[in-house]
């Protein structure tokens, strides 16, 4: 046993979401053992945007131990049901990417290969019929997903939006409290040991000298560690994925908090919803080769729900992951990563999967490794996977003359892309992995979303008797439809779960 080669130190470069999310996850795991320091920069600020998340949130939310009337309320959040695509798949088209699952799990066959045979058997009910969490979603409702497995309610999935700013100031309060340090200041010299080229310290301007056992890079764009010291390389996914700028522009709030993103796509990209309590937030995101930065805000403020409430920000990225996220001591989080743009909202889920992968491989101060290996292979496979999900909508769509929307659907596709359509449309197959981010019902719903149908259906499903079959999938839908009409406004269950620790709990009233 060498628990003396423990890593006693850890500091993390960066005060943005990756940097407070890592801070919080770590102090809480490890308690007084380990020692933390967080450098930020206020005058260099964090990117501020970055408002949509999935469902896997509440991994981080309870690793952490967050209260979620707390956090509703000092973020500002509003629930979130899933996305909804509009003018994606062609102009005038919609669909809704939901969280959970499509119709109610029964014995022995996929229910998405029943929903199959059926419409071959004559029903004419699309998938959505069957999704609880769109049906809520259209009619600005909310629920939680409860119940046992043959409950409608259970088939629910949920996640947040919140004010990015907040959040970074809620975990900083959750992580100071926890006993993390935070160090106002810029980044001026990385020291490294001359054998190990081991990162051993970093200087601030102001004269700040933070040792450490282990560095976490969390400094954004930037990169500063990984790339600027490690020189780890990038490897570019633009000509898959060539949205490389967007402005970015909060307004005012609208009447009905509306419980999902909304992505719409315009000529150049596509432009983002995102609703909070006291705001809205919204965002143009293009491709640069297509359109310019005035056009694109133009756009961006010709296309709001409400007043704006400054001017559009612009941001600048470029589709594609560090080759290496783990070298010697020094790790990447969040942006300094790599970047996948949001609209699945997926980076604050891959900041929460490196701070898991972290922990499962946390190292000794030699940082074997094989831990490093193991750990870059691992975010690999996560953000080709997430890569390949995106390139699907932008792919997949037709009706679209623009330069951008002929470029993606003529371009040539990743073969792990290529195999999971031609699956789905040979035989209705999704052939994920065990690991795979996004499931059944998310490929479900954008491939049909994105108009790329299944020709067949699994041969399992020849064994279902069909007028038996059309009559279950026609009740599923009818539970859907009544179940829908008696849940609460999402504006409502807002209200209810912020005001809800100022009640006292039936636990609080027997402990008096
Ligand atoms: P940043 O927020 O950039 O933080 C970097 C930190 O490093 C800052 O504190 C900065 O001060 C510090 N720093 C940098 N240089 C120095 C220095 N020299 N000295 C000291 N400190 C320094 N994600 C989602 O999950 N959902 C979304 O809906 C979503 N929307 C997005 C929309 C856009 C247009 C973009 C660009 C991103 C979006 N993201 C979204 C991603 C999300 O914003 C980021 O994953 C998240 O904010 C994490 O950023 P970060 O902490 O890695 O970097």
């Amino acid at each position: 046993m060498q628990v003396g080669n423990r890593v006693r130190r850890v500091v993390i470069l960066g005060g943005g979401t990756a940097g407070w999310m890592t801070a919080t996850a770590l102090a809480k795991t490890f308690g007084p053992r380990v020692s933390i320091t967080l450098l930020e920069s206020e005058e260099i600020g964090t990117v501020g945007v970055g408002e949509a998340t999935i469902p896997t949130i509440h991994w981080f939310n309870e690793l952490i131990g967050l209260d979620e009337s707390d956090f509703l309320r000092a973020t500002k959040a509003s629930f979130k049901l899933g996305i909804e695509f509009v003018d994606w798949a062609r102009p005038g088209h919609r669909y809704f990417h939901p969280f959970g699952q499509y119709g109610i799990a029964l014995p022995g066959v996929p229910f998405h290969q029943r929903w199959l045979k059926a419409c071959r058997d004559g029903l004419g009910l699309p998938l959505s019929d069957f999704s609880l969490a769109t049906r809520l979603a259209s009619q600005n409702r909310f629920a939680k997903p409860a119940g046992g497995a043959q409950s409608i309610l259970s088939t629910l999935g949920y996640a947040f939006h919140f004010d990015a700013s907040l959040y970074a100031r809620h975990l900083r309060s959750l992580a100071e409290a926890g006993g993390v340090t935070r160090i106002e200041g810029k980044l001026s010299t990385v020291e490294r040991d001359g054998e190990s080229g081991f990162v051993s310290a970093l200087l601030t301007e102001a004269g700040d000298r933070l040792d450490g056992d282990l560095f976490v890079d969390c400094s954004g764009f930037r990169a500063l560690l990984i790339e600027g010291e490690m020189q780890a390389g990038y490897e570019d996914w633009s000509h898959w994925l060539p949205c490389d700028r967007a402005a970015a522009v909060p307004c005012e709030r609208m009447d009905k908090t509306t419980p999902y993103t909304r992505s719409t796509a315009r000529a150049a990209g596509w432009q983002w919803r995102i609703p909070l309590q006291h705001r809205t937030g919204n965002g143009y995101v293009y491709a640069s080769e297509f359109v310019s930065d005035d056009e694109a805000a133009a756009t961006l403020l010709a296309n709001l729900d409400g007043a704006a409430l400054g001017d559009p920000q612009l941001l600048r990225f470029k589709a594609g992951r560090r080759r290496r996220t783990w070298i010697g001591n020094v790790v990447a989080i969040g942006l300094s990563s790599g970047f996948l743009e949001p609209l699945e909202s997926t980076s604050i889920h891959l900041i929460q999967s490196s701070i898991a992968k972290l922990l499962t491989l946390f190292p000794d101060r030699d940082c074997d490794p094989g831990l490093a290996l193991q750990f870059d292979r691992l975010i690999a496979a996560d953000l080709d996977e997430i890569r390949d999900f995106l390139i699907l909508h932008y792919h997949a769509t037709s009706d679209k003359p623009e330069p951008l929307w002929n470029h993606c659907r003529h371009m040539a596709l990743p073969d792990t892309l290529i195999e999971k359509q031609e699956h789905y449309r040979r035989s209705g197959r999704l052939m994920l992995g065990a690991n795979e981010l996004f499931r059944e019902a998310s490929w479900l719903a954008v491939l049909n979303g994105q108009g790329v149908l299944a020709e067949d259906y699994s041969p399992l499903a020849d064994a279902l008797d069909p007028a038996t079959n059309r009559a279950q999938l026609e009740q599923i839908a009818g539970v859907v439809t009544r179940a829908a009409s008696h849940l609460p406004m999402h504006d409502d269950v807002i209200a209810q779960a912020i005001s809800a620790s100022d009640a006292l709990s039936p636990a609080d009233a027997v402990n008096g």
